[in-house]
């Protein structure tokens, strides 16, 4: 599928370079003459360079994707000083008020503990097989507690508009641990945080969760199950769902070392593969969740014994802990991008 915009400004090309090196931060461009490509995770935006104008066309699968490509050209349109408040608009726009192509809401059918700190809950919906080609997570949006939810549209220019004031929602990403294609239902699995005085409704959704209840979803979120053999996993209670994604799906034969950070023995969690898994759980007993960092420790002690090639080294944790493992696999082990994936799932305030 395609869309068109045209980006109307007097000095393009300086626009255009822009642009471009806001891309580059996350995406691979293509040069050729004043034709720029730029692949992203969903599809393509192809940005033609003319004197006073930049043609952009975007490019992907399908109507989903198409949308996120959208929304990334006129999120850094927006964003970069040289267009200051310039709108723009792709042909055939939505008008306002169209809901995004990658929302909808989502219904809870049922939820259930796994562990003490972990509850499991049913939604139904539709079109999930996107999502699961899409990567591993989604971003729930929750409206405030007793209020109906005001969802967000999309512009002309493909940026979402959000509501605001007492409809303001909040957003926070979220593993799928199971899809079931054939019922039309995904599983997410909510960690049940210590309360720390703060509202935190992704852990409050997930205490109350009720049948009818009703949150909205943006998907497919991205994060891809690595493509490797040998795999090395760090994570807290928020990354267990992921992890246990990646050990389900690789093949036998291939080997997974999992360390696990968790309070005690009662959280202990299912990890079911095929494949040859190796798991230590790191108990907290009762420290807070993110200052131990345990996983950045048992990493280093890991690389300290470990010979020959490295493993792909995977991990989701609190924000320190991120960093520690990151500095870990950057600085010291030098491994290329493509060998590791270290994400900060939460930070702790
Ligand atoms: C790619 C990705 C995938 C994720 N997948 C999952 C998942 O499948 N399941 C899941 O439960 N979480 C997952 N998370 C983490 C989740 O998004 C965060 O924990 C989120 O902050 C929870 O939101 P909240 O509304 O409960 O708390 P927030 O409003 O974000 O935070 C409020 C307070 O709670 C504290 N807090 C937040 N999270 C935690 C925590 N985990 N432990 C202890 N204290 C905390 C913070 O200190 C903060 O002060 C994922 C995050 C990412 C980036």
């Amino acid at each position: 599928m395609r869309s068109h915009a045209m980006l109307s400004h007097g000095d393009a090309r300086s626009v255009a370079a822009s642009l471009l090196d806001m891309f580059r931060e996350y995406a691979e461009v293509r040069t050729d003459g004043e034709t720029h490509i730029v692949r992203l995770r969903y599809g393509q935006a192809i940005l033609k360079v003319e004197s006073d104008r930049i043609c952009v066309t975007a490019e992907a699968e399908d109507a989903i994707r198409l949308s996120y490509v959208k929304m990334a050209v006129a999120e850094h349109w927006a964003a970069q000083p040289l267009s200051a408040g310039r709108s723009m608009a792709w042909d055939g726009a939505p008008h306002i008020d169209r809901k995004p192509a990658f929302f909808q809401t989502i219904e809870v059918v049922s939820s259930r503990l796994v562990t003490p700190h972990m509850k499991r809950v049913t939604f139904r919906g539709e079109a999930f097989e996107t999502y699961v080609a899409g990567g591993l997570h989604v971003r729930l949006l929750f409206a405030q507690k007793g209020r109906d939810a005001v969802w967000p549209s999309v512009g002309a220019d493909g940026r979402i508009i959000w509501p605001g004031g007492e409809d303001a929602l909040s957003a926070r990403v979220y593993t799928i641990r199971r899809p079931d294609l054939a019922r039309g239902e995904i599983e997410i699995d909510f960690v049940l945080h210590e309360p720390c005085g703060l509202p935190a409704p992704g852990a409050a959704f997930g205490r109350d969760a009720f049948p009818g209840d009703v949150v909205g979803i943006f998907a497919p979120g991205g994060n891809e199950i690595p493509d490797a053999r040998s795999v090395l996993l760090l994570g807290d209670e928020t990354a267990l769902p992921a992890m246990a994604r990646i050990v389900e799906q690789l093949p036998e034969h291939s080997r997974a070392r999992v360390f696990a950070e968790i309070d005690s023995a009662a959280d202990h969690y299912d990890f079911p593969s095929a494949a040859n898994v190796d798991l230590t759980y790191l108990y907290r007993d009762k420290r807070g969740a993110g200052t131990t960092m345990q996983l950045s420790a048992a990493l280093a002690q890991y690389l300290s014994s470990h010979q020959g090639a490295a493993p792909f080294i995977w991990a989701g944790c609190e924000r320190d802990e991120f960093l520690a493992i990151r500095r870990l696999a950057r600085e010291d082990l030098k491994l290329p991008r493509e060998m590791h994936s270290v994400t900060a799932y939460w930070r702790k305030r």
